[in-house]
């Protein structure tokens, strides 16, 4: 592979440029399409480089193209992929949101490898500052789901911001100087009023909103009366693993917690 294989994709904050016909629409690094602005480096994948650029605003997409948004995609695309696009929103919005130094103001640059003449290597989305030297990373939000378990049943809430009808495992960002323990036990107590015990990991996942990092675990029920917090959380309640809500799609580590519980044979107690 040459760099004329690099491939760039397209965005528009949350949303990002797809084929008419079907698919993501993939640009060319060396034959850039006119309604992109320059692209900013993302990482290797599969032998090609991958790079991000913003759509202008001033220029209409081809009749071909259209965007949508990655969340309506998520159900549609594979992991790796939605791992790239969750890449591309956030180097995007990283490049807009640090074009000065937060230190001494002055205009940044894209860090060394990340310049045409360099191979750039994966991961590298490094802004630097050329008057004062100030190196400035793309940060991780993290955030903890727990899949609550009483005997054969599971605390499934549903988010206001939720589709109606859809229920999911309680989730939260954690607060600085939280363990992740204490951000998973504040969590499910401040949003649904329940202690858990037992907390076990899971697995986790990269979330393409807000640079999250979704940390999962299920955890035991300890104490306590549910009670939804009515702000983040407008219902909540225990299923049967046999006769469960409307769920989030199968990508999503939140449904990998439930489809887990369902297929385990003994509940825990
Ligand atoms: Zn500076």
């Amino acid at each position: 592979m040459t760099a004329n294989d690099d491939i760039v994709v397209i965005v528009r904050e949350l949303d990002v440029v797809v084929e008419r016909a079907g698919g993501l629409f993939l640009g060319r690094r060396h034959a850039l399409p006119p309604f992109a602005d320059p692209p900013v480096f993302l990482g290797r994948f599969e032998d090609r480089g991958w790079y991000a650029a913003r759509a202008r605003p001033d220029v209409e997409l081809p009749a071909e193209l259209a965007f949508a948004s990655v969340r309506s995609l998520f159900s549609e695309l594979p992991e790796p992929t939605l791992n790239i696009l969750g890449r591309a929103l956030a180097g995007v919005e990283f490049a807009e949101t640090h074009r000065h130094c937060g230190r001494c103001g002055a205009a940044t640059e894209p860090g060394p490898s990340a310049s045409d003449d360099r191979e750039p290597s994966a991961g590298e989305q490094t802004r630097r500052c050329p008057r004062c030297g100030l190196s400035v990373h793309p940060r991780i939000a993290p955030a903890v789901i727990v899949l609550v378990e009483r005997e054969d049943r599971v605390l499934l809430a549903r988010s206001a911001r939720f589709p109606p009808g859809r229920f999911s495992a309680v989730a939260g960002f954690v607060e600085i100087g939280e363990s992740l323990e204490q951000a998973a036990a504040r969590e499910v107590g401040e949003e649904v009023g329940v202690q858990i015990r037992d907390l076990t990991y899971f697995g986790s996942q990269p979330w393409p909103f807000g640079r999250s990092l979704m940390i999962g675990f299920s955890a035991a029920y300890a104490g306590g009366t549910l009670t939804p917090d009515g702000v983040e959380i407008v219902e909540a309640d225990w299923f049967p693993r046999d006769q469960l809500p409307d769920l989030p799609p199968k990508v999503s580590i939140a449904r990998r917690l439930i489809d887990a519980f369902v297929q385990r044979p003994s509940p825990r107690s």
